[in-house]
């Protein structure tokens, strides 16, 4: 096993069209976890495809450690690549049990008897499916069938796992147990996985590592800490976590900006030049007991607080949580505790 590097990586479908993927480099350390998060159309599952080895790539190289898996001349046919791709489809055959199923991949390789048994039950018990091994795909749920598909993937000991959106078809009660197989398999294999979403939440609760795409090109890579704190630029910002992009006078001149000045300070320059995006989280938002800054837009009660809308003078919107009940057209005196300039 080794890292993962894509240099330069590039894709263009149509001669003199747009690129799909667009001068992507990255690399993802042995044994990562790095959620490839984008909306739809960005790019991702093109990526995913041109490092399994499924699609070659248009510009730049993929390197697993010293190896070259894909470069101008040189593509290594995916079954050479120890790879593994999940999908949201499961891709299971319908007439074969669980066990069959899982055991497929060992028996296109030659491996059969009590090894192969061995193998199977092994890599069902890391999925929590032992006891699943005679039933059909049919009659299981479609974690379940999510979880066969990995036990497959789990058997054939892959350098890296290549996951496209593989919970988008479970709602989001099973989609949260998933995320618990996901980092224990993770976990249990140490294979280096790569997982494309376009659910934020979900990629910062599974993943070490987060990547960020817009349109064919690669914005940001960081923990998921990071890129929640500190996101490069309004697209990311918007992308990742709740908050509000404000346009505001700049207090200061470094980007993490903590104790702000008096919100009075703020509003007195509200209609200064010039301004900067500031993103403002809702738990940096502190209700202060009286005054007129802000008037409440919306109120929603999320069983422990409130959240809020709230309008500033200017009309810019941002969000922020009370404890206390409060009512549309209320005026709420607020502070800004911290703040991140874009
Ligand atoms: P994502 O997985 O992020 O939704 P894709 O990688 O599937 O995005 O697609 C990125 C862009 O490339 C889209 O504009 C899509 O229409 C285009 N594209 C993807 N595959 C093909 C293909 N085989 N032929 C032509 N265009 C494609
Ligand atoms: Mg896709």
């Amino acid at each position: 096993m080794a890292k993962l590097i894509l240099n330069r990586l590039s894709k263009t479908f149509d001669l003199g069209g747009r690129a799909a993927v667009n001068d992507v480099s990255l690399t993802v350390r042995e044994g990562g976890f790095l959620a490839l998060l984008g909306p739809s159309g960005c790019g991702k599952t093109t990526v995913l495809r041109m490092i399994a080895g499924f699609e070659q790539p248009s510009d730049g190289s993929i390197l697993l450690g010293e190896r070259v898996l894909a470069d101008a001349g040189e593509m290594v046919p995916p079954e050479h690549r120890n790879m593994a791709m999940v999908f949201q489809s499961y891709g299971l055959w319908p007439h074969m049990s669980v066990a069959e199923n899982v055991g497929y991949p060992l028996k296109v390789r030659g491996i059969s008897g009590e090894k192969r048994d061995r193998k199977v039950r092994e890599a069902l018990a890391a999925v929590h499916l032992e006891t699943y091994a005679d039933r059909r795909p049919a009659d299981l749920s479609g974690g379940q069938r999510q979880r066969v598909a990995l036990a497959r993937c789990l058997v054939t000991e892959p350098d890296v796992v290549l996951l496209d959106e593989p919970l988008a078809n479970l709602d989001r009660h099973l989609r949260q147990e998933m995320e618990e197989t996901f980092r224990e398999f993770h976990a249990r294999s140490g294979a280096t996985m790569i997982y494309v979403t376009h659910d934020q939440a979900e990629a910062m609760a599974l993943a070490t590592d987060v990547a960020v795409m817009s349109e064919g090109r690669l914005l940001q890579v960081a923990t998921p800490e990071e890129i929640y704190a500190r996101p490069e630029g309004r697209l990311v910002g918007g992308l990742v976590g709740q908050g509000a992009i404000l346009s505001l006078p700049p207090p200061f001149g470094d980007r993490r900006l903590f104790d702000w000045p008096a919100m009075q300070e703020i509003l007195a320059g509200l209609a200064q030049e010039p301004r900067a995006d500031i993103l403002v989280r809702p738990q940096d938002v502190e209700i202060a007991a009286e005054g007129q800054v802000a008037t409440v837009l919306s109120v929603l009660f999320e069983g422990e607080r409130y959240a809020l809308r709230l309008a500033l003078p200017d009309g810019q919107a941002l969000r922020a949580f009370s404890r206390q009940p409060v009512k549309v057209g209320d005026g709420l005196s607020i502070v800004i505790r911290a703040a991140w300039r874009l």
